[in-house]
């Protein structure tokens, strides 16, 4: 049993018991001492918070306390954590193989959620690229845009357009469409590739958009539409560059004006896709068709990273009949048949179940539970859309003191500058979006009304 081929023998200690494990206090500190977590700072780290496990829509902290996930780990985990059939698809899939590359070789869940993919989203596309984050698909549909204009004989179109509040993930190319401002990447102003840039839409999601709402963008692709080889846009929802919902004709004026001036329409759906916004893209909540979209997050149900750009044939075949007739980009866990195993039971979980019953039903109790935030100073905004509730604040908050406060209240909500908002699993119980959406209320008025 304990021969694995060629002679390699498994030692005993090494079938399940780990080298002493460090208590949580250990754990901490060692933490401080040597990880980098998101966006912070490695000499005056803020408190993380050690996880033991998390299941359904609780996470269960190192120290015995459980919270109810506002969260979803960033848009991801859309059925909740360890899901029964997820954990089946994966563990199905790992007595195959858990990876195997993607050169020159497929495999049947590649090709299953390539099949599953091109049938949800917009009819246009229909060739799709994996790889392993968002910000890569991203940087994939940039590549993309270039060689197809490239391969069109038209290199001079090498610019990006996008708008304001914007956020396309954190690698070279894809923090160059970020918002310059909220972007998070203001330090490297001035070493990035220079796009163009338009305010952010402000008429909201639900009210109608005019051609004065889209003037700047029509001036913009006027002036210089020989030189831009794509748009690029959060639609419906921005995310992380302000969490702001804009009008679905703003989206489809956006989608005119690409079409008119021979501009590459990339909608970046990484946050928004598979349900979200109470449309299965949301894209859809304007017709529109995108040349490109990227997808990422949620498409495995949170379970792990991995994410895929598509394109239509138009884009793919125009990049392959150029030069040099291959698309340039290739990652070495592209396709990885464990992520594509359980997106695939992710896609086929969600599809098969209520979902848009319970995304509406959400946002009803989003709406009627974050009503009283108004009533508070200190809340500038509260906007509901699908499963995402945002209290937008006056000022930032101070992240150690409010997370703290949340944590001590039970519940896991993680605001960034002015914003705090919620955008639990879609399999949230009634008590438990109601406990988040008290706490949340409870937390901005005992922690930031009194900053005023
Ligand atoms: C999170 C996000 C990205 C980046 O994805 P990563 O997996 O973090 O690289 C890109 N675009 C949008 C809209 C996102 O929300």
């Amino acid at each position: 049993m304990n021969e694995w081929g060629g002679g390699c023998i498994i030692k005993e200690d090494f079938l399940g018991n780990l080298p002493d494990k460090m208590n949580k206090q250990q754990l901490l500190e060692y933490d401080k001492e040597h990880i980098w977590h998101p966006y912070t700072s490695t000499t005056n780290p803020l408190p993380v918070y050690a996880v033991e496990k998390a299941e359904r829509c609780t996470i269960h902290l190192a120290s015995g306390e459980k919270l109810v996930d506002g969260m979803s780990s960033w848009w991801a985990a859309i059925h909740g954590y360890n899901h029964p059939v997820l954990n089946q698809a994966a563990e199905n899939q790992l007595q195959q193989m858990s990876h195997i590359m993607f050169g020159g070789l497929t495999h049947q869940p590649a090709v299953d959620l390539a099949k599953k993919l091109v049938e949800i989203t917009p009819e246009s596309l229909q060739k799709v690229f994996f790889s392993d984050s968002g910000s890569v698909s991203v940087e994939v549909a940039l590549k993309m845009a270039l060689q197809y204009w490239s391969s069109k004989g038209m290199p001079q179109k090498g610019k990006f357009a996008t708008i304001r509040n914007g956020y396309h993930g954190d690698t070279w190319h894809a923090m160059s469409v970020c918002d310059p401002d909220t972007g998070m990447h203001h330090i490297f102003n001035g070493r990035l590739p220079i796009h163009y840039f338009v305010d952010q839409p402000q008429c909201r999601f639900g009210d109608e958009c005019t051609d004065v709402d889209v003037a700047p963008l029509a001036e913009l692709f006027e002036n210089h539409h020989t030189e831009i080889a794509a748009f690029i846009l959060e639609p419906i929802v921005q995310g992380a560059g302000g969490m702001w919902f804009y009008s679905s004709g703003y989206l489809k004026k956006v989608k005119e004006l690409c079409d008119k001036y021979n501009v590459l329409l990339i909608a970046d759906e990484i946050a928004t896709g598979f349900g979200r916004t109470g449309e299965l893209f949301a894209c859809n909540h304007a017709h529109v068709s995108p040349d490109i979209m990227c997808l990422g997050k949620a498409i495995t149900g949170g379970y792990m990273s991995f994410a895929a750009t598509l394109a239509t044939n138009e884009v793919a075949d125009t990049i392959s009949n150029g030069s040099p007739g291959v698309f340039m980009h290739g990652p070495t866990f592209m396709g990885n048949p464990l992520a594509c195993a359980v997106a695939n039971a992710s896609i086929d979980l969600l599809l098969s179940g209520n979902w848009q019953q319970r995304v509406k039903d959400i946002e009803a109790q989003l709406i009627a539970e974050l009503e009283p935030c108004r009533a508070l100073t200190i809340v500038n905004d509260v906007r509901c859309l699908g499963a995402i509730g945002v209290v937008e604040l006056t000022k930032s908050v101070d992240m150690a003191v409010i997370q703290k406060a949340f944590v001590e209240k039970g519940v896991w909500v993680r605001p960034f500058g002015k914003l705090v908002y919620l955008m639990p699993p879609f399999v949230i119980s009634k008590a438990e979006l109601s406990k988040l959406c008290n706490a949340l209320f409870e937390v901005i008025k005992e922690t930031m009304e009194d900053t005023l």
